[in-house]
């Protein structure tokens, strides 16, 4: 009955929230082996020990890629790399406005000028040619981050980019298992950017690293965070102290052990939403390309025409039920208010997913008897719609449902 739902004052169906945050936590005698290994280990600093280099060198070999540099979270991570491989003299960077709240952010850290482009109608990521779109003469790099299922057209927007001569980098913290025609992420464009916030696929409590197979880019990021300090007196101008801890790279460590089985687990999740999402009319699962090594952490899913009630409305709903479902990257950065400035221009298709995405919860504490629960509820929604947005408008006295 719909009295019964948290929203109208029944008891919430979880106990414990559940999130769309990972939150892995990894075997506990591994990560206290690692962190063992750091403390009795003759080290003369915190940040270039044993487990930085065994950090650097695994995740390297993870992404197939020749060098790894730790920093201590994914936007300093962007921020330092943007900054090394923009154009001089140029005053821009193309982004997405469908992205990571904090992208427009980084970069004005950096006093670049954000121009938002469109996505792709289909995939809702970036592409060739919306980027192309937003090239002008002031156009000093190109900043492509991968959305959270899938992964954007790697291949035309690499062509696109060195047709033009631009830098490019991608964001891939949402796709860092992932490959691409058989080749893994951590390789493409002139770097890639991670993240290891609890939040993500892999946990370093926080953290971030840059990949990149070029010896002077990886050179200079590694001054960059670590003081700009040039051996022979030099000083970069932007140099910070970034580095990655030796606990939070053991915390990473750990977690990349257990990558298999947190895939294992990814997958039954997915395919169980899956199967059940499929069932309920209005609803259609994001599916992943299996075709290709994915990591499937995310499930995404497309509130079609005939769902019956708001996806603003659901999300409430959910929230009281502990189930923090999340629209996906609301609002959308061209909608948000800034003290620094912004360019963009007509973006159909960003305003057309901007209402339309939800992410439900996954990951290490979400198990298959969970996303039955969550399905039980989707369903319940969209067969009791009418009496709900009734009771809706009396209860919460709200009436622009
Ligand atoms: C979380 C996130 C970041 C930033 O990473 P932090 O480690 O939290 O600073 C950057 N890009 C994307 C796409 C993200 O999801």
């Amino acid at each position: 009955m719909i009295e019964e739902l948290a929203l109208f004052g029944g008891d919430p169906l979880f106990k414990q929230p559940k999130s769309t945050s990972n939150l892995i936590k990894p075997n506990k005698k591994t990560f206290k082996e690692y962190l063992l290994k750091s403390f009795t280990e003759e080290s003369s600093s915190n940040n270039n020990g044993g487990l930085i280099q065994q950090f650097e060198y695994k995740f390297a070999k993870l992404h197939d890629v020749k060098y790894c540099i730790p920093v201590v979270n994914g936007l300093w991570a962007l921020v330092i790399t943007i900054n090394e491989l923009k154009k001089e003299g140029k005053s821009e960077i193309i982004i997405p406005s469908l992205t990571y709240r904090r992208m427009a952010d980084i970069a004005a850290w950096i006093g670049l000028v954000p121009r938002f482009c469109d996505v792709d109608s289909e995939n809702f990521a970036v592409s060739r040619a919306e980027i192309e779109s937003c090239i002008t003469d002031q156009t000093a790099i190109v900043l492509a981050p991968h959305s959270i299922v899938n992964v954007c057209d790697v291949k035309g927007i690499s062509e696109l980019c060195r047709e033009k001569s631009l830098p490019l980098l991608f964001d891939s913290v949402e796709s860092y298992y992932a490959n691409i025609n058989g080749k893994r992420v951590g390789s493409f464009g002139e770097a890639e950017c991670f993240s290891l916030h609890a939040s993500k696929f892999l946990n370093g409590f926080e953290g971030g690293y840059v990949t990149t197979n070029d010896e002077q880019l990886a050179k200079r990021l590694r001054l960059a965070s670590s003081g700009g300090k040039v051996s022979d007196g030099e000083i970069l101008n932007f140099g910070l102290n970034l580095q990655l801890s030796e606990y939070h790279a053991a915390m990473a460590l750990s977690c990349i052990d257990e990558i298999d089985a947190q895939i294992n687990h990814n997958k039954s999740i997915y395919k169980t939403y899956k199967n059940g999402i499929n069932n309920i009319r209005g609803l259609k699962i994001i599916e992943y390309d299996e075709s290709e090594r994915r990591s499937f952490k995310n499930i995404l899913v497309e509130i079609e025409d005939g769902w019956r009630v708001s996806r603003e409305i659901l999300i409430e709903i959910m929230h009281a039920e502990n189930i923090i479902a999340r629209p996906y990257y609301t609002p959308p950065l061209h909608e948000m208010e800034r003290d620094y400035p912004t360019v963009y221009e007509f973006l159909p298709n960003t305003d057309y997913w901007k209402t339309r995405l939800l992410m439900l919860p996954s990951g290490y504490f979400v198990s298959e008897k969970d996303v039955n629960l969550v399905l039980e509820l989707l369903e319940f929604c969209q067969k009791k719609a009418p009496l709900i947005i009734e009771k809706y408008k009396k209860y919460v006295r709200r009436i622009d449902v």
